[in-house]
Formats: structure tokens, sequence, C-alpha cells
């Protein structure tokens, strides 16, 4: 059975950047089965509904702004993954549409650039649903997680801790609030403890802090319905960038 991973992506420039992030989401691919297609669920994809991309060729899309050109002209040019897409589609049923006015954005090609240079593996994006209840989502991750018997890489990419209002670069170990959130989503994965994640809003200040708009962690919900309660997990990255982001990664295998 193919590993799930929640990935926090961070800044782009870790796409062009040989940091400690980099190393360690190297280090994960490394570690798993080459799968035969990935599915990732994106922070900067979210529409009304479960969109699903059959595109045959996915375009790069470059959704920031004010990074450096090297980073505007970068192409990743992995296949659309379209067999696994409508798979995809036949097991979310009524749930899900068919939707291909996207491509890959930078959460998903900045970190598969850096796991899968080659970019030989068929890669096809799944949006949030942006209507959808925590639970909801979760919902939806169980029912892709049918896929990893079939040889599929389920990705969420987004971060726990996401707050650019609050960056800071003078904090090096992230603020206070974002550290005991950050530890508050460990804590309860490792006791598998789903309920008190989907229910984070209940954590008051630090849930509102690490968490004001919900994009960035909604891709873990996702993975946390398709993972095993016999799956063995695996903490990456547990650092924090400019006080307001955490890059934790975790791998469930
Ligand atoms: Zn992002």
């Amino acid at each position: 059975m193919m590993p799930v991973l929640f990935i926090g992506h961070g800044s782009p420039m870790n796409a062009i950047e040989d940091n400690e992030f980099t190393e360690n989401w190297k280090k994960i691919a490394s570690q798993i089965p080459k799968p035969k297609s990935i599915l990732v669920v994106s922070a900067h994809w979210v529409t009304g509904k479960t969109s699903v991309s059959t595109l045959e060729q996915p375009k790069t899309i470059h959704d920031f702004y004010g990074f450096p050109k090297e980073l505007f002209d970068m192409e990743y040019r992995a296949k659309g993954a379209k067999e696994t897409a409508v798979r995809t589609l036949e097991l979310l049923e009524a749930s899900a549409v068919e939707d291909n006015n996207w491509g890959l954005d930078h959460g998903a090609w900045s970190i598969l650039h850096v796991m899968y240079p080659n970019a030989d593996i068929p890669v096809f994006q799944v949006s949030i649903n942006g209507k959808a209840t925590p639970h909801e989502l979760f919902e939806t991750g169980k029912k892709l997680k049918e896929l990893r018997k079939e040889n599929v890489l389920i990705v969420g990419s987004g971060n726990v801790v996401h707050n650019l209002g609050m960056m800071d670069f003078s904090i090096i170990n992230g603020s206070k609030w974002a550290r005991d959130f950050d530890d508050f989503i460990q804590q309860n994965i490792e006791k598998r403890d789903f309920e008190s994640i989907l229910n984070y809003k209940n954590m008051g200040t630090m849930a509102a802090l690490s968490v004001p708009t919900t994009e960035h962690l909604n891709p873990l919900f996702y993975v946390l319905g398709a993972t095993e309660s016999t799956d063995e997990l695996q903490v990456y990255n547990k650092a924090y960038y400019a006080g307001g982001l955490s890059m934790t990664c975790y791998v469930f295998s």
C-alpha cells in the first residue's frame, strides 16, 4: 500500500533552494516506492466543490508575486494522470466534477520538482472544496484511500501553521502560538485522535492565529482521511519559518 503524505511547502523559494526542508523532501521521496501516479491536494486550488483535473499535460502555474525570475521561468513538465483522475472521479461519485481550468500550482510543483526532479511520474490535482467542513474533507480523504492500493501517491500540500500577516524574520523558532498549535496537531496525529484535529477551532486563540484562513490546513484533512490505523508515522521538518509558518511534514506508510 502506497504511503500518504502531508508536506508543509512554505515559500515557493524552496523549489530552487537547497535547505534543511528540501533535504528531507528528497529523503521522503527516496524512501517510498515509485508510484504509478501522484494525486496532489494543494492549498492553492480552492473551488466551490471537489474538482478533479484530467488534463493530459497540465501547465505549470506561477501563482505568486515578487519572487525571482528563475522561479517564474520554472516549468514542471510531468504528464497528467488522466487514468487515475478518471478513477478518482469514479470513487468520489457525485461529489466531484471534472475541471480542466487548472494545472499544477506551486503547492504541487515546488515540492514535486524537489522530490521527483525528472518529472517522470504522471501528476494531477484535486481541488479543495472551499465550502466543505473539516469532517467532510476527511470523508473525501477516506474515499481516496482506495487509490493507495492502486499504487497512487496521495500528497496534501499546505502548512499546518500559515499566517503571512504575522511573519517576523527575527523569530527563529516560531511564535509561541505557532509552536503550541503545531504541537497540538502533532500530538493528536500521534494519538490518532483525528476528531480533536477536525475540531481544531475549539483550541481558541492559537488556532485562530495559526489558521487565519483554512486553505493551508485543509489538505491535512484529506490526508488523515486516507490513513489506515496500522500506518506507521514519520514526522519531518518540525521547524518554523519567520514566526508565522510551520513546515511540519507527516508520512503515513
Ligand atoms: Zn502555500
